[in-house]
């Protein structure tokens, strides 16, 4: 069966089809992070959302080429450098380190091509120069560059592909930023702004003076230079849908490099919102978390991993401490039923099982409907465990079944795929209770136990001998 996939050209759900069916070769763009600070839970959804798209890809057997930008100069990025008085590199260097880190704590594929804004200002001008040269482009008085929507929409084109606009309103209704005082439109945004004195050392010469990208020309520029002109699939947050988005389809489609009858983009995915503890975000709420708050207070990449993975990408989703708790106690009942699965298997190879991977990727076809697919994945645990009980699932069949579950895994990526192995103290105390029930020091050993306990693992006696495992 095909994968189909809300399009938010379309509004509707639609098969995939990439740009060169034959190769299976599929290009995708994702938005990137703004490298000023740590990237926060809601910023987490739309990363795991990414490389969920990938990885179900790449199950299908596409070769996906994946790019994500790091937005390495920006007016939040500038005003953080003036204040902290480092230069721009040392500055965003310690955030993109940091974000990528993050990344494969959460164990995200990395991105095949991570291009940064600031070492793609020549292919940015050469963009800028095409639109200019279009008459879709104008030079401020303050020299700066901005697009003109007005130039786009009279040759012909649509502003508002991805949203609906409603352009009486948006030029009378928005409010002027006063750095762009000089712009003829309200609508119109920039594409090269001019040096100003707050920009310290951050500035690139142009051939229209001394400035800096804007933030959507940026991925306009970078997406096309590495995937074409033309290309599959763009992903990203709601909250990117526009202007972000909309301004990238302008300016690539205003250069007008796509072949006859094609767009800059096919497809394009958004992912809905986060809340947390059911409200926005916000300092102020203290419902603010970078991963790095959450992984502090205990919870694995992992177990957020899971949980940003529960619910479907187009539904608001609430992140809440008690839904990563109730992830830990799902993610230790696969863990439970996978190390059964292991032991009963030993060393028998079987051919996986279809039917576990057949339901997985129906569910995963129909626009990526993960609650569905967990759903069926629970199932098979419960069935799983009922045949373990009473003894009817032979090695074979159990081997079987740990395939279908590593392959499902490949896109998931939330299996522990080798047990979790405990630190040396903590196997120490495990061979000391051996020895204590040895020596029949049975009240030696179930102190032991109970000490085992207060450190966070838990022994299980198998006829293979005890086994520690978290809990
Ligand atoms: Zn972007």
């Amino acid at each position: 069966m095909g994968l189909k996939l809300f399009n938010t050209l379309s509004r509707s759900v639609q098969e995939f089809a990439p740009l060169d069916l034959e190769s299976k070769r599929v290009g995708m763009y994702c938005c990137g992070p703004t490298v000023y600070d740590f990237a926060h839970i809601g910023n987490w959804r739309t990363f795991v959302f990414g490389d969920l798209v990938r990885r179900y890809l790449e199950f299908k057997g596409y070769a996906v080429q994946h790019v994500m930008n790091i937005t390495d100069v920006e007016d939040k990025i500038i005003k953080r450098v003036r204040e902290s008085r480092a230069p721009l590199s040392d500055f965003t260097g310690k955030f993109e380190a940091a974000f990528f880190e993050d990344l494969k704590s959460l164990n995200c594929r990395l991105p095949h091509q991570t291009p940064r804004a600031t070492e793609h200002i020549g292919p940015i001008i050469e963009l800028i120069q095409k639109l200019l040269d279009k008459g879709i482009a104008y030079r401020a008085a303050d020299g700066s560059i901005y697009f003109s929507i007005e130039k786009y929409r009279s040759a012909g084109r649509q502003y508002g592909q991805l949203v609906k606009l409603n352009f009486d309103e948006m030029r009378v209704g928005e409010r002027v930023r006063s750095d762009e005082y000089a712009k003829e439109a309200v609508a119109d945004f920039a594409l090269w702004k001019a040096r100003v004195p707050e920009d310290g050392e951050v500035f690139w010469p142009s051939p229209w003076g001394e400035g800096r990208p804007g933030w959507h020309i940026e991925c306009s520029a970078m997406s096309m230079e590495i995937l074409g002109p033309s290309f599959d699939l763009h992903v990203g947050g709601e909250d990117l849908m526009f202007p972000h988005h909309e301004d990238e389809i302008a300016q690539s489609e205003g250069a007008a490099l796509q072949p006859p009858g094609q767009r800059f983009v096919r497809h394009w995915l958004h992912g809905a919102h986060l809340m947390v503890e059911g409200k926005k975000m916000a300092k102020s709420l203290g419902n603010f978390f970078t991963l790095r708050d959450l992984l502090a207070k205990s919870f694995s990449g992992r177990e957020i991993r899971y949980l940003l993975l529960t619910a479907h990408y187009r539904e608001t989703f609430n992140f809440t401490m008690d839904g990563l708790q109730s992830a830990r106690q799902s993610l230790a009942r696969l863990d439970e039923c996978l190390a059964r699965l292991r032991e009963v298997t030993g060393q028998t190879k079987a051919a996986e099982d279809a039917s576990l991977v057949s339901n997985f990727s129906e569910k995963l076809d129909d626009d990526l409907n993960v609650s569905g697919a967990w759903g069926s994945i629970f199932e098979w645990v419960r069935e799983m465990n009922r045949r373990l009980a009473d003894r009817s699932l032979d090695s074979s069949a159990a081997a079987s079944a740990l395939a279908a579950w590593e392959r499902i895994d490949s896109v998931l990526a939330v299996g522990a795929s080798t047990e979790v192995v405990a630190p040396p103290e903590i196997q120490a105390l495990l061979e000391a209770r051996q020895a204590a029930r040895k020596a029949k020091d049975f009240k030696k050993a179930d102190e032991i136990r109970a000490e085992l306990k207060v450190k966070g693992w838990v022994i299980e006696d198998t006829p293979k001998g005890p086994r520690l495992r978290p809990g």
